[in-house]
């Protein structure tokens, strides 16, 4: 069934309107089933400059419009949103293979985005600050960027772009979004459509979806004077070189591997259902996956009981035809390499509690113990649905292991004394830390990021996406004109 026919996004990119791409075509796939879903027009370099051009143009003008009016739009692509909802959440399903739940998950909480976007031009864009010289008044004050590219990955597609698009518009820039080819439609071209539909402006928006190319001539592109990716740590790395050199404003939110610690005084039961949860969600292809379960000595035995028991329970199967706990993972290669990581961990003398047999792109939710520091399953960002078992005997063994990885994204601490669990958490580098749950969390209105190989810095939510997503200028004003010594 071709997916796409009646859609005004068919073999179009959203260039100013909905016109052909000049990159090549690509099929559609879907993971579960290796289905053809339909074809998907990409955005060549030329495009890519054209957007860039079209976006420079249209952007003062936006920036202009009275602030209520800019609000309006946001609050019109929320409740666009929710209308087709049905529509995204089956696309999120069947393009990137989503379970139901997930996929209304993440639209839901990109509506909260909306929200906050359509809340942030009626704040204050401003402060006044004293002046040493009699009689100046001096202030400061926020204005857009300008043009900012957003280059988001397939696994949370909808989100990890608009994130960055619907703050970035509602503070005045104009946009240019790449989404990954294996999540456009859902990622990309439905969201033209409902911000066409909302009123945004021509030339405001552009979606323009393609691979490392088209990525890497958007984030070349001098017209372009900020880059918001998400994705890989070894792309980000890439990316911020060349932001670096072109002096070019980068926020870059990457991978990790995660840690679950496990205090000996911890629930159990409910330590691993938080673990099963942060570690086979969306098949644990998500940068917070927990991916790696530190566990005192004295309740690691029963820690590992209690999660396998938990995963074997786990349903694998087609999100779109039943219902099931993991859907396929994106793609053939994905699927390799998880296998591979735990091929590679077993052979090295790690001990498989349940799963660890691939089925094409179907892969189990599956338990390691025995797993140490050298092994693969626990240096790798594996973004698969393994949950790799590690041994601690003290605190502070706990926070040498979690500050011993290059990522430094997000970590969950387990313990019945929220002042241990809070002297621990302390001690972590990690953006993101939380007592008694799991890794796997996000709320728009709280700073959310990365340190390390997790990330440069950038926060997006809450107050953070106004610092990320502005500039700030110092305005001095006197009321006369004034004469300096010569
Ligand atoms: P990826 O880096 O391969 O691709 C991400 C995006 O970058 C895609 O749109 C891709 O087309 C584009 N791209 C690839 N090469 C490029 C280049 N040279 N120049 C410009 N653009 C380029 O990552 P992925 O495999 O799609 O996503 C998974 C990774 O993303 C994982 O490492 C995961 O942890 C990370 N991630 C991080 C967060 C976060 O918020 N920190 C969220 C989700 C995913």
């Amino acid at each position: 069934m071709n997916q796409v026919s009646s859609q005004r996004w068919q073999q179009r990119i959203f260039l100013g309107g909905w016109t052909p791409g000049h990159g090549e075509t690509v099929p559609v796939i879907e993971p579960a089933t290796g289905d053809h879903l339909g074809e998907l027009a990409t955005a060549s370099a030329e495009d890519v400059d054209a957007a860039a051009r079209m976006a420079a143009a249209a952007q003062p003008a936006w920036a202009a419009l009275p602030f209520d009016r800019r609000a309006a739009i946001m609050r019109n692509v929320a409740r666009l949103l929710q209308e087709r909802a049905t529509e995204i959440n089956r696309w999120n399903v069947r393009e990137c293979g989503s379970i139901p739940p997930k996929a209304e998950w993440e639209l839901n909480a990109t509506i909260e985005q909306a929200h906050m976007a359509a809340a942030m031009p009626m704040q204050p864009v401003g402060e006044i600050f004293p002046s040493s010289m009699p009689g100046r008044r001096n202030y400061w004050q926020r204005i857009p960027i300008g043009v900012v590219g957003v280059i988001a990955p397939w696994n949370f597609p909808i989100l990890l772009g608009l994130r960055s698009v619907l703050p970035a518009l509602a503070m005045g820039n104009a946009v240019i979004l790449k989404p990954d080819v294996q999540s456009a439609i859902c990622g990309g071209l439905l969201l033209a459509e409902i911000f066409e539909d909302a009123g945004l402006p021509a030339g405001v928006l552009h979606v323009l979806p393609g691979g490392p190319a088209t990525g890497d001539a958007l984030v070349r592109h001098p017209a372009v004077k900020m880059i918001s990716f998400t994705g890989s740590t070894a792309v980000g790395r890439q990316i911020g070189e060349t932001c670096g050199r072109m002096l070019k404003k980068v926020a870059l939110e990457l991978g990790g591997n995660n840690a679950m610690v496990i205090l000996d005084d911890a629930d159990l039961e409910s330590a691993s259902s938080c673990a099963a949860w942060g570690a086979f969600l969306h098949q644990g292809q998500i940068c917070m996956q927990a991916g790696r379960h530190l566990v005192h000595r004295k309740v690691a035995e029963r820690y590992a009981e209690l999660l396998a028991a938990r995963a074997a329970k786990l349903v694998v199967g087609n999100p779109a035809t039943g219902p099931v706990h993991l859907g396929p993972l994106i793609n053939d290669r994905q699927a390799a390499k998880v296998a591979d990581v735990v091929e590679r961990s077993l052979a090295q003398g790690a001990r498989l509690l349940t799963g660890g047999q691939r089925d094409g792109r179907f892969y189990p939710a599956t338990v390691l113990t025995g797993v140490t520091p050298e092994m693969p399953a626990y240096t790798d960002e594996i973004f698969g649905p393994v949950a790799p078992i590690t041994v601690f005997d003290t605190d502070d063994e706990a926070v040498e292991l979690v500050n011993g990885s290059d990522y430094g994204l997000a970590v969950a601490v387990h313990s019945a004394s929220v002042s241990r669990a809070l002297n621990v958490a302390s001690r972590l580098r990690a953006g993101m830390v939380h007592i008694n749950d799991q890794t796997v969390n996000n709320e728009f209105q709280v700073p959310f990021g990365g340190m390390g190989a997790s990330g440069n810095g950038s926060r997006f939510g809450g107050p953070a996406s106004f610092e990320e997503f502005t500039q700030t200028q110092w305005v001095s004003v006197l009321d006369q004109g004034i004469q300096y010594p010569f």
